[in-house]
């Protein structure tokens, strides 16, 4: 005979370069979730704040309320009373994210991960790579490349800055395709 159901969580990951509707797509599926009358949690390194303090914000002007945090050991406080949890630009995080969502996901969370995938350069961006390998659901979205209107998995630096994180818009970042894409 089955066991009971564990009610268990699970990881989903949203994935994909700049300008590819990773925010869209979270935001999305967490204005659904609220609908749905479900508590949720946005999450935010403090970092970015290109558009908002207290805000997730897509380039389309979707946005959704959100809390920015330097510290991600305050994640589990902060979600504490959540079934669900949002975390954007997740590559900004350091490693320890990682036990942190499984963590959130065995105690039974639906936790909802949008990040770059890979940096400027085409390298594994940040805890991205191990959270896509334990997620149970993960999506890649692509941009169109803005050179040759192919889809477009990477993120063209169109600056000569060095530093893997460079936070900016379309003054410094360009959507390419895989041809189009110069390291
Ligand atoms: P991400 O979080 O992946 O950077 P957003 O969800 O914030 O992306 O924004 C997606 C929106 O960006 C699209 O709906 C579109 O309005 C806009 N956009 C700008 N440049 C591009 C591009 N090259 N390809 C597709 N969408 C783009
Ligand atoms: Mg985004
Ligand atoms: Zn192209």
């Amino acid at each position: 005979m089955r066991n009971s159901p564990k009610n268990t969580g699970w990881i989903e990951v949203i994935c994909g370069p700049m300008f590819s509707g990773k925010t869209e797509e979270l935001i999305r599926r967490l204005v659904r979730a609220k609908i749905a009358k479900q508590t949720v949690t946005i999450i935010k390194p403090s970092l970015d704040n290109r558009y908002s303090e207290d805000y997730i914000v897509s380039h389309n002007q979707r946005k959704i309320k959100s809390i920015a945090i330097n510290d991600i050991k305050d994640i589990e406080k902060l979600c504490k009373d959540s079934n669900v949890v949002g975390i954007d630009e997740a590559q900004f995080f350091d490693n320890e994210l990682i036990s942190i969502c499984k963590n959130l996901a065995k105690k039974g969370k639906r936790v909802v991960i949008a990040g770059l995938e890979k940096d400027y350069k085409a390298v594994p961006f940040g805890p991205m790579p191990e959270l896509l390998v334990d997620a149970e659901f993960v999506t890649k979205v692509n941009a169109i490349c803005m050179q040759c209107g192919d889809p477009a998995n990477f993120s063209q630096r169109i600056t000569s800055e060095e530093n893997q994180v460079v936070i900016g818009e379309i003054d410094k970042y360009e959507a390419r395709c895989r041809k189009c894409f110069e390291q």
